[in-house]
């Protein structure tokens, strides 16, 4: 199926803009070459993958800014999180996740990568279908219209040194042989929208033989692997004590970490570790407002994209969900830090706008799995139509396009929105959302009342 013309414009590609005219058509969902596109706006854009996502976390955004009786953390954070979680059962994981996954869209987000680790019933029975909560998600990404890779997570214990899961933790996947066979069951719904990957929850949560024994299977052989690293000073502290070395440096060792692999919150890493993640070929997976929220640390940028690094974002606990957000906290956090300007550019003359919105395609689309984040020959067909009528866009040309669409004012940009040849978002609006809002009152009121 191709999608019928639309006016020309410009095609934001690998650090500049090309006319409408150089650009592939779209056939059956993938950009190719062999017809000619039209656009419909001045500025086109490649949709943004979102690479870290806890959906149901959505539901619960805002409700941890209170202050406890002590110091707060993410550890304090994550009481709060297990608490709400220890509620939601499947239908209600599929509303949540819907209406997160209808705003992903309409902020720019065309892909997200689930790391979605609430398998079994609150008493941490299996379902009837070991898939349901999986399925769910499928099932909203599918509704919504956005592109997932689905990572059902691994977590067997409570710490380094293999104490067993705590009460609020059993509705996690903690048997290797009931995980694989839930990526086996996942594997054959596999189609251009949506993609399974592995997702071992952390070093701290899954035992060195475990994660040798699932990345061993033949199911996933070329899956994507997605793992939290150090985004806790106090978990690289208790990797140290046990391992004898922190988390990145460990992983390195006793793993082949390359371009399958998506290091998420990789924020605590020595210069050396820097370095060595940069060459490896994986992904630092960053989520620069939850990081900022929870209060982890800042990622030594500017190092590692001098070391040539792969990067990209995710909205991770989802207390903003916005690729424009990420990318300017990512930008100021570092300047705040260093008290320095324009840190992400490294050389005179570049943009700050054009050179992270690159990169962090490039970083999501090597998250996901799938050929995605370019506007090319055999990429499924995503993309953002920002909005040229916008006070932030008068006068703007080349690269100031993009530091304007990130840095500008606090107007949403994007106007449209295609995912796989489809229009899910048509001048701002989703024809779901009214619907989704109104399911995700009604579970959202209910579990408050409990
Ligand atoms: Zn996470």
């Amino acid at each position: 199926m191709s999608v019928p013309p639309l006016h020309a414009g410009n095609i934001w590609h690998d650090r500049g803009w090309r006319p409408a005219s150089q650009a592939p058509g779209i056939v059956d969902g993938r950009f190719a070459r062999s017809t000619a596109a039209d656009t419909p706006g001045r500025f086109i854009v490649p949709g943004m993958p979102n690479l870290h996502s806890h959906a149901f976390q959505r539901a619960m955004a805002g409700l941890a800014e209170q202050r406890g009786p002590g110091d707060d953390s993410f550890w304090t954070w994550r009481e709060t999180m297990y608490a709400f979680a220890a509620a939601l059962e499947p239908d209600d994981v599929r509303v949540i996740a819907t209406q997160l996954y209808i705003e992903m869209l309409k902020a720019g987000y065309t892909h997200v990568c689930e790391f979605h680790y609430l398998h079994h019933a609150p008493n941490g029975a299996r379902y009837a279908n070991p898939a349901a909560m999986s399925l769910a998600l499928i099932e909203a990404a599918k509704d919504a219209g956005i592109g997932l890779t689905l990572l059902p997570v691994l977590y067997m214990t409570g710490g380094f040194d293999g104490r067993p899961l705590g009460e609020r933790q059993r509705r996690f996947h903690h048997d290797v042989g009931q995980y694989v066979a839930l990526l086996e069951q996942l594997k054959p719904l596999e189609n251009p929208m949506l993609n399974i990957g592995i997702a071992l929850h952390s070093l701290r949560a899954v035992p060195p033989e475990a994660m040798r024994a699932v990345l061993a299977t033949s199911v996933a052989r070329d899956m994507p692997v997605h793992i939290h690293i150090a985004e806790q000073i106090g978990e690289v502290q208790d990797c140290l004590a046990i391992r004898g070395t922190t988390p990145v440096a460990w992983l390195l060792d006793n793993a082949q970490v390359d371009e399958r692999w998506t290091l998420v919150h990789a924020t605590h890493l020595t210069g050396h570790e820097t370095q060595r993640l940069a060459k490896s070929g994986a992904v630092a997976g960053l989520c620069p407002t939850t990081e900022a929220n929870l209060g982890d640390g800042l990622f030594p940028l500017a190092d590692y994209l001098d070391a040539g690094g792969c990067l990209g974002i995710g909205s991770d606990s989802h207390i903003s969900v916005s690729p424009v957000e990420e990318l300017r906290w990512l930008e100021y956090g570092q300047r705040l830090a260093t008290r320095h300007r324009n840190i992400s550019a490294r050389k005179a003359g570049d943009s700050v706008g054009a050179t992270l919105w690159q990169a962090s395609l490039a970083g999501g689309a090597r998250a996901s799995g799938l050929a995605l984040g370019a506007i090319t020959d055999g990429a499924r067909a995503d993309l953002l139509v920002l909005d040229d009528a916008s006070p932030l866009l008068v006068a703007r040309e080349g690269t100031d396009v993009m530091d304007s669409f990130l840095f500008a004012g606090n107007t949403p940009l994007v106007r449209d929105v295609m995912v796989a040849g489809q229009w899910r978002v048509r001048d701002f609006s989703h024809p779901r959302e009214a619907e989704s809002a109104a399911d995700y009152r009604r579970v959202v009121e209910r579990l408050a009342s409990l």
